[in-house]
C-alpha cells in the first residue's frame, strides 16, 4: 500500500541510466520544460524554472564544457583539476562511471608522468579554464535561462529520459512537481461507496484551463482503476483517451494527439474503481462496536497532504485551488457530510439515496476536500450566519455539549478578531471513532479524534483545555490555510505555526480559565530542545519527496511558528499591529496562495506607530536558518554586552555557520520586574551590542515571560544574583521568568557551558517554589536524568537523584489532596507531583492511588476519579496483576476516550513483559487497542525500565508493518522512531540504532527523525560522560 515500498521496486526494474536520470530529475536540463516554463503570471510561486536548486557553478560548467567539447590534453589535465578542487569535469548522468565520479575508467595519460612541458601545460590550461569560468559566470544573460550558453551546433550533452509508465510507454513528466500549462478550474465529483465489500466507483469531471501552450496534461492519481476516460477541447465532442501511469510518482497524464493552445478550456472525465484505503489516509474505512455488541461501518477522509489522490483523481498541490460539487450515493440508514451542505437527495433505483452538496463558494485546495459516510447523530446551533453541528456516535451524542458551546464562542472570537466572517453556512466538527492524527481542518467538516472533541459532564478542566485547544487550532485553520494557503508544503508553517499561535491567543481571551498559557510556555521550551539539535531545519525549508512533505509536519512547523509569531507580536510597537497586518494579509490574499514573505510583507505594510520595524528584515533570520541563538550576558559596571551565537547541542557533522538572528532582546532588573512596563528592550541584530544600565543595578533577567526564542546565558555572576535574589524571594520575578531560568541553565548544561553542580546550586531557591510552570519544568528535567540514569543501570546515582526529587519536592507532594480540583493550573502541578512521587514508589503516593482504585471499581465506574488523577492511579494500578486485568477490561469497555487513553498508559506502564509484548502486538493489530494508539503505547512502555528494549526489538521487527500502517515520515511514526531510541545513552545502544536505520535504505534511513534519534542518544551519552563524576560528587 505504501507508495514508497512499490516505488523501490519498480525504481530496481529500471533500467540503469533511468535510475540515474530518475535521481536527477529534478534538473531542468534533464526534461524539455520548454514548452511550459514560458511566462506565467497567474501562478508565479510555482514556475519549474524556480523551483530548481542547483548550486550555479556545477550547472554552469555543465552547459559551458559539454563533454564534446573537452580535447584530449583538456581531458589528461582532469585529474589535476580535481586535486585543486574544480569540478568542471561534471559529466553528463548518462556517462557517469558507476562508481565513484572522482574515478576514472581510464587511467590518465599525460599526468601519470609528468614532465614539465605537461606541467606547463597543465597550468596553462587551469588559467584559461579559470578565465572562462569567470566570464561565463558573470556574462549577463548566460545563467541558467532555457537558452542558457550552449553553443550552436554542439550535440547537447543530456537528452530528456522520462519514465516508463505502466503500459510501457514513456510517461511524459519527470518531477515531482506537476507542470502549470494546466490549472484546473472546477471538479464534479460522484463516488458510489459500497461499505459492505470496502470498494467505491467515482467519476471525476475536471473542468480545466489551458495557460500555456502544452501536449501534456499531468495530475495525481493513486490506486485508482480507470474504467474509461474521454476528453472534451472547448465546445467540441468528447473523446476518448488513453491514461498513463506512472506509480511511483503518482503521475497519470493524458495520452493527446494534438498540442492545447493557451486560452483554451477543456473537460477531462475519468470514471475509475477503487479499494477504501485499511490506513489513516485518503478514502479509508473504519468500524466501531456500540456499548450493545453492535458493529457499525464508516467510511471517511483524511487527504492531508498527500492523499486526495486516492479518492479521485487531482492537481493534488495546494495551489492549484478549485472549486468541487461532490455527489455520494449511500444507502438509506446512513448520512453523508462534506465539506458544502446538502443541497438535494434523490431516491435512486436499488434502494439507494444520491446526496448533492452544494459547489463550493470557494477556490479551494484538494487536501481539503472532505467527506463522510456514517450513522453519526448532531447537535446544531446558528452562530451568526454559520450553522455549527457537533457530530458523533449516536451513544456519545450526550458528549458534544461542550464542543458545541466551546465552537460557538471561538467562532464568533475569529469573526471579530480577522474582520473576515467564516465564508460557509455550515461548519460541522465530527469525532471519528478511528483517527490517526488530532484533527483535520477541511473547510466546513472538520474531523477529529474522539478525544479532542468529546468531553464527559463530569470532565475535568484539563480535559477539556484539550478539547478547547484542538477546536480553537482548527478553527484558527479556517482563514490561515483554507481561505489563504501556502503556496507549497515548504511554508506549511504559515498554515500551522499560525494555526497553532492563534489557539493559544483564542483560548487566553476566550476561555482564561484554561490557563492556557502554561501549556504554550512549556510547548516553546520543548520545541527549542529540538531546535537546538543539528538535525534541526528551517522554518522555511525546501521539500522535493513525499516522506519530505510527510516531515513538514514536526515541532518546527507548528510549535516554532507559533513562537516566533509570539515573539514578532510582543516586539511590535502597539498591539494592534500584528493583528493589522494579519487582517490586511488575511484580505489581500484571500482564496490565494502565499509564501513567508508575503506575511512579513503585509506586516511590515501596517504602520500604527512611528516607530517603524521592518519585520521582514527582523523575521527571515528566524524563518530561513536552523536554531536559535544563544545570548550571553557579560556586564562590567554599567555597561552590558550581549553577544550572540548559534545554540547548537552537537557539533558533530554541523557545518557551522555564521549565523546571527535580528533577536528583540527584552529585559528586567532588580528594580523593576513583574510588570509589562518593566520590559525595556534591546534590538541585537549583530555579534555582539552593548547597552548601558545603572551601577545600582544588582541583577538583570533577559527574555521577560520567556516570550522570546532564545536562551540566555548569565556568566557565574549573573546566575549567582539571580539565584540569591530568588532564594530572599521567589516572587522578584514571573513565574514564566522563572521557569525559563530552569529550562535554561539545564540546557546550558547539556550544551557544556555550565557544570551541573552549577544547575543544582539554581535548583536550591525551589524550596520555596509552589507555582506550576517552574515545578513541572524542573521535574521534567530531573526526570529524565534519572530515566537515563536508571536505563544505565547506575544504580547507586539512580537512588541518590531520586532521594534528591523527593528532598526538593517531597512537602509540595504531600500537600497535593486527590479530591476535585478545578483550578487547571493547579490540576497540571498536581498531576505532575503525583505521578513523580508514585513512580518514585513514595508510599503516601502509592496507597493513596490504590485506595482510589479500590473505590472506583467498588462503585463500578460510577465514582469518578479526578481526571487529571487518572493516569497516576491507573498506573499505580497496573503494577499488581490482577488490577492490570481488571484494569483491562475496563479498558475493552470504556465509552469516554480521555478516560480511556489513560486506562491504556495505566496499562502500558506495567513491568510484567508479558503483558507488554501483548500490548504491542494488540496496537500493531489493531484489535483490542486501536493502531491509532500505538505511538502512544510505545510512549509510555519506553518510560519503564522492563520495556524499553523490548520496543526497540519490536519497531525493529516489525519495522515495514509500521510503515504500511504509518506513512514514512509522518508524525506518528517519527514519534515512534524517536520514543523507541529516546532511552539509550550508550555506544553500544548508538551502534545498533545507526546499523538498523542504515540498512533501511529507502524504507526510512533518509527521515529526519532517524537523524534526530542518533544525535539524542550521542548527546546522551555525552551527557553522560561528562557529569557522571559530578552527580557522584554532588547528588
Ligand atoms: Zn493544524
Amino acid at each position: 500500500m505504501d507508495p514508497f515500498d512499490s516505488n523501490s521496486a519498480e525504481r530496481a526494474n529500471l533500467p540503469r541510466n533511468m535510475i540515474e536520470n530518475s535521481m536527477f530529475e529534478e534538473e531542468p536540463d534533464v526534461v524539455d520544460l520548454a514548452k511550459d516554463s514560458a511566462a506565467f503570471p497567474t501562478f508565479p510561486a510555482l514556475d519549474p524554472d524556480e523551483v530548481v536548486f542547483e548550486p550555479r557553478s556545477s550547472r554552469l560548467l555543465v552547459r559551458g564544457l559539454g563533454e564534446n567539447e573537452m580535447d584530449e590534453d583538456e581531458e589528461d589535465c582532469e585529474s589535476s583539476a580535481r586535486l585543486l578542487g574544480m569540478s568542471f569535469m561534471n559529466r553528463s548522468t548518462s556517462h557517469r562511471p558507476n562508481s565513484s565520479p572522482y574515478t576514472r575508467q581510464n587511467p590518465p595519460r599525460s599526468c601519470s608522468r609528468p614532465s614539465a612541458r605537461t606541467m606547463v601545460v597543465c597550468v596553462l590550461f587551469l588559467v584559461i579554464v579559470a578565465s572562462m569560468t569567470m566570464v561565463l559566470y558573470f556574462l549577463p544573460g548566460c545563467t541558467f535561462t532555457k537558452a542558457g550558453c550552449r553553443r550552436p551546433n554542439k550535440t547537447t550533452p543530456q537528452e530528456t529520459v522520462y519514465p516508463i509508465a505502466t503500459n510501457g510507454e514513456l510517461f511524459p513528466w519527470a518531477q515531482f512537481r506537476l507542470p502549470h500549462s494546466i490549472r484546473p478550474l472546477s471538479y464534479n465529483l460522484t463516488l458510489c461507496p459500497d461499505l459492505d465489500n470496502m470498494t467505491f466507483t467515482g467519476r471525476t469531471v475536471i473542468n480545466m484551463y489551458v495557460l500555456h501552450n502544452t501536449k501534456r496534461i499531468i495530475l495525481h492519481s493513486d490506486k485508482l482503476h480507470f474504467t474509461k476516460s474521454t476528453f472534451k477541447l472547448g465546445d467540441g465532442e468528447a473523446s476518448d483517451v488513453t491514461i498513463l501511469e506512472y506509480k511511483p510518482k503518482q503521475q497519470i497524464a493524458v495520452k493527446l494527439s494534438a498540442e492545447l493552445k493557451a486560452g483554451q478550456y477543456c473537460v477531462l472525465t475519468l470514471d475509475y474503481t477503487a479499494n477504501l484505503s485499511h490506513t489513516y489516509g485518503g478514502f479509508y474505512n473504519s468500524s466501531y462496536t456500540d456499548k450493545d455488541g453492535n458493529k457499525s461501518v464508516l467510511a471517511a477522509t483524511q487527504f492531508e497532504p498527500l492523499s486526495a489522490r486516492e479518492a479521485f483523481p487531482c492537481f493534488d498541490e495546494p495551489a492549484f485551488k478549485a472549486t468541487f460539487l461532490i455527489t455520494i450515493n449511500r444507502k438509506p440508514n446512513y448520512i453523508t457530510l462534506s465539506n458544502m451542505p446538502l443541497a438535494k437527495s434523490t431516491q435512486l433505483s436499488g434502494g439507494l439515496i444520491q446526496d448533492e452538496f452544494e459547489k463550493t463558494t470557494v477556490n479551494m485546495s484538494t487536501y481539503l476536500v472532505a467527506f463522510i459516510i456514517a450513522n453519526f447523530t448532531p447537535i446544531s446551533k446558528n452562530v451568526s450566519k454559520t450553522q455549527v453541528s457537533v457530530y458523533s456516535v449516536p451513544e456519545k451524542k450526550e458528549h458534544t455539549d461542550y464542543a458545541l458551546e466551546t465552537t460557538s464562542k471561538l467562532l464568533e472570537f475569529y469573526n471579530n478578531f480577522f474582520e473576515i466572517d467564516y465564508p460557509l453556512k455550515k461548519l460541522d466538527l465530527v469525532a471519528i471513532p478511528d483517527f490517526l492524527a488530532g484533527a483535520m481542518e477541511n473547510w466546513g467538516l472538520i474531523t477529529f479524534r474522539e478525544t479532542s472533541l468529546l468531553v464527559d459532564k463530569q470532565s475535568s478542566p484539563l480535559e477539556k483545555q484539550v478539547v478547547a485547544s484542538v477546536i480553537a487550532h482548527e478553527l484558527a485553520h479556517q482563514w490561515f490555510g483554507n481561505l489563504v494557503t501556502m503556496s507549497w508544503w515548504n511554508d506549511l508553517w504559515l498554515n500551522e505555526g499560525f494555526a497553532t499561535y492563534m489557539q493559544y491567543m483564542s483560548l487566553q481571551t476566550v476561555l482564561p480559565q484554561l490557563d492556557i498559557g502554561n501549556l504554550f510556555l512549556a510547548v516553546r521550551f520543548r520545541a527549542m530542545d529540538k531546535d537546538a539539535l543539528n538535525s534541526s531545519h528551517a522554518v522555511s525549508t525546501e521539500v522535493n519527496t513525499a516522506e519530505q512533505v510527510e516531515e513538514m509536519f514536526d515541532s518546527v512547523s507548528y510549535e516554532k511558528g507559533a513562537s516566533i509569531l509570539l515573539m514578532l507580536n510582543t516586539s511590535l510597537p502597539g498591539d494592534q499591529q500584528f493583528r493589522k497586518g494579519i487582517i490586511q494579509y488575511l484580505k489581500q490574499f484571500s482564496g490565494l496562495n502565499t509564501d513567508t514573505d508575503d506575511l512579513w510583507n503585509s506586516l511590515t505594510q501596517v504602520e500604527v506607530s512611528t516607530q517603524h520595524q521592518n519585520v521582514s528584515e527582523m523575521m527571515s533570520s528566524w524563518t530561513s536558518q536552523k536554531g536559535f541563538p544563544l545570548v550571553t550576558v557579560s556586564r562590567k559596571g554599567d555597561q552590558v554586552t550581549l553577544t550572540q551565537e548559534h545554540f547548537l547541542l552537537t557539533s558533530d557533522n554541523a557545518i557551522r555557520t555564521s549565523s546571527l538572528w535580528n533577536i528583540p532582546v527584552t529585559y528586567v532588573n532588580d528594580r523593576c520586574s513583574l510588570a509589562p512596563e518593566c520590559r525595556q528592550v534591546f534590538n541585537l541584530k549583530t555579534k555582539t551590542g552593548t547597552f548601558k544600565l545603572p551601577e545600582s543595578v544588582k541583577w538583570l533577567k533577559l527574555n521577560y515571560r520567556n516570550t522570546g526564542f532564545y536562551i540566555v546565558h548569565y556568566g557565574d555572576e549573573g546566575w549567582a544574583a539571580l539565584k540569591d535574589a530568588l532564594s530572599n524571594n521567589v516572587s522578584v520575578l514571573t513565574h514564566e521568568d522563572r521557569a525559563a531560568l530552569i529550562h535554561n541553565i539545564f540546557a546550558l548544561s547539556r550544551l557544556g557551558r555550565v557544570s551541573f553542580n552549577q544547575v543544582l546550586t539554581l535548583l536550591n531557591y525551589m524550596s520555596n517554589e509552589t507555582e506550576t510552570t517552574p515545578v513541572m519544568e524542573a521535574l521534567l528535567q530531573l526526570n529524565s536524568i534519572y530515566r537515563l540514569l536508571d536505563k544505565r543501570q547506575e544504580h547507586g546515582l539512580a537512588a541518590r537523584m531520586k532521594n534528591y526529587i523527593l528532598q526538593s519536592f517531597g512537602s509540595l507532594m504531600d500537600n497535593q489532596t486527590w479530591g476535585e480540583q478545578e483550578s487547571v493550573s493547579k490540576q497540571e502541578l498536581r498531576a505532575a507531583l503525583l505521578e513523580m512521587a508514585c513512580s518514585l514508589n513514595q508510599e503516601n503516593c502509592i496507597q493513596h492511588a490504590k485506595a482510589q482504585f479500590k473505590q472506583y471499581i467498588k462503585s463500578n465506574g460510577t465514582l469518578r476519579i479526578p481526571g487529571d488523577l487518572q493516569r497516576v492511579v491507573f498506573t499505580v494500578a497496573a503494577q499488581s496483576d490482577e488490577d492490570w486485568e481488571t484494569l483491562l477490561h475496563m479498558y475493552e469497555h470504556a465509552t469516554y476516550d480521555a478516560e480511556k487513553r489513560k486506562m491504556l498508559q495505566g496499562l502500558a506502564s506495567t513491568q510484567n513483559t508479558r503483558q507488554l509484548v501483548w500490548m504491542l502486538k494488540a496496537g500493531l493489530n489493531g484489535k483490542n487497542i486501536q493502531a491509532q494508539e500505538l505511538p502512544l503505547v510505545i510512549n509510555t512502555v519506553i518510560n519503564g525500565f522492563a520495556g524499553y528494549l523490548f520496543v526497540w526489538d519490536f519497531v525493529q521487527e516489525n519495522w515495514d508493518r509500521l510503515i504500511e500502517k504509518f506513512p514514512l515520515g509522518s508524525f506518528a511514526i517519527q514519534s515512534i522512531v524517536k520514543s523507541a531510541t529516546s532511552q539509550f545513552s550508550t555506544q553500544a545502544h548508538l551502534d545498533q540504532v545507526q546499523g538498523f536505520f542504515s540498512g533501511l535504505k529507502q524504507r526510512g534511513s533518509q527521515m529526519r527523525s532517524v537523524q534526530e534519534a542518533l544525535e539524542t542518544i550521542r548527546l546522551n551519552l555525552r551527557w553522560m560522560d561528562r557529569n557522571l563524576p559530578t552527580l557522584r560528587k554532588w547528588l
